[in-house]
């Protein structure tokens, strides 16, 4: 029975970013609490990935299950046009209330590439509406990740992304030098040349900048000096491009500010939200932006409608759900949980730095990195983290984790443990 099902999934089920001839495996879960998932078949995995910085309450939240059960006696779903409901509107005021206080135009977007696409949309039409039709174009810095749909891609990084396969169908877009000046180093002025050459030679011709605020993630788990984030901002404003912040993976808490734009004190003219929005239980994302942006869209052809509106826009359920997390949230414990976890990391993987293996080890936040001078074997890597009882998922030369804020100092050594066992060996 199980070894059939495994083998139906293999051959007519894609995972992400696998091929369907030589897939990875997958190993099949039953069910999940807290911070553990359960295979099928009895093991006991300790989760490092938060299901990709989602579940940060933790599987099955009491808080959470209540509030979903509870919506599903309601409506699961109900179309957003022309109707609202209560857990959008409680989502909404939460999110206006966490944001930085410019924010308080909201569109709940279903994913969080689909947010981004918004987000774009917002900067277009912005400057259509003022019928500046050559700030067309975007500028981000390399090393950045954005989601998986083609405008998304498009501003991906150009070697790590998937550029080089879909070139002819995707637009291109001006990447300044990853920065590499780090939180820990001090900044120089010159770290920002480019970035000034950059908006002199190309504002006028520029809609916004795009990038993810002091982490860059999927791009490669590299954490930036806030200094380049206070100088873009700055760029900005002087030359009239909009700022557009992702913090799809950085939002609520991972980085140890509610949101990584804190550590540069900036305020991004449309911000991004998604993975951690709901806890992790189902998709939802949302795009932020200011009263002028969105009104000034208000004024622009076609009745300054925003072109978009997604099917599930706005569904009740993920709404709820994230209304409650965000309540969670707003309660403030993941600030002491994060911290904590920080403080773990930094204690028990920075000294992996010294195994041969290891060409860098770095921490930010709730956030702990290995990277590897070699490419990682994921099946193999995989294979031995179950037998040592963690779910740890690298990818490229990055052995990496970002746990549920509530897991236990127990919980997260085992995770140490095991990424000190790869290194060493
Ligand atoms: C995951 C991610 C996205 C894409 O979100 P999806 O929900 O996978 O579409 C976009 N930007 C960043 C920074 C992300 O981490």
């Amino acid at each position: 029975m199980t070894t059939s099902d495994i083998e139906f999934d293999r051959q007519h089920i894609w995972h992400p970013y696998t091929s369907m001839l030589t897939p990875l495996p997958a190993y099949k879960v039953e069910s999940a609490k807290d911070c553990t998932l359960n295979l099928e078949g009895g093991s006991q995995l300790v989760d490092g990935m938060s299901s990709w910085w989602a579940v940060i309450h933790g599987y099955r939240n009491p808080r959470l299950d209540a509030v979903a059960h509870n919506q599903i006696d309601k409506m699961s779903h109900v179309m957003f046009g022309g109707i609202t409901h209560q857990p959008a509107i409680d989502l909404a005021k939460r999110l206006i209330d966490l944001t930085p206080a410019a924010l308080e135009r909201v569109f709940i977007a279903d994913s969080g590439s689909v947010s981004v696409e918004v987000a774009i949309k917002m900067a277009l039409q912005f400057w259509l509406a003022q019928e500046r039709t050559e700030k067309h174009r975007l500028l981000t810095i390399k090393g950045g990740y954005h989601g998986d749909t083609f405008k998304a891609m498009s501003v991906c990084d150009p070697v790590n992304g998937m550029h080089h396969l879909f070139s002819k169908a995707i637009n291109s877009q001006l990447f300044a030098d990853a920065p590499t000046l780090t939180p820990d180093d001090e900044w120089t002025e010159d770290a920002g040349d480019q970035l000034k050459r950059w908006f002199e030679q190309f504002h006028s011709e520029l809609a916004a900048v795009i990038l993810e605020p002091i982490v860059q993630g999927a791009g490669g788990m590299r954490f930036y000096h806030p200094a380049y984030l206070k100088l873009i901002r700055n760029l900005c404003n002087d030359y009239d491009v909009l700022l557009i912040a992702d913090e799809i993976a950085t939002g609520f808490g991972r980085t140890g500010k509610l949101f990584a734009c804190e550590h540069a004190d900036i305020t991004p003219d449309i911000l991004c939200v998604g993975k951690a929005l709901t806890g992790g239980y189902m998709t939802l994302a949302a795009t932020l932006t200011t009263k002028n942006v969105a009104e000034t869209i208000g004024q622009g052809p076609g009745g300054g409608a925003l072109m978009h509106g997604p099917t599930f826009m706005g569904n009740p359920l993920a709404c709820a759900v994230a209304a409650e997390s965000l309540a969670i949230i707003a309660e403030g414990h993941w600030q002491q949980q994060v911290h904590n976890i920080e403080k773990q990391l930094r204690k028990e993987l920075l000294p992996l730095a010294q195994y041969e293996s290891v060409k860098e080890a770095r921490v930010f936040g709730a956030i702990g990195v290995l990277e590897m001078h070699e490419p990682i074997k994921v099946a193999e890597a995989q294979k031995r983290f179950i037998e040592l009882g963690v779910w740890i998922r690298p990818f490229g030369r990055l052995l990496y984790i970002m746990p549920p804020y509530v897991i236990t100092a127990e919980e997260l050594r085992q995770l140490t443990y095991a990424m000190k066992d790869y290194a060493e060996n």
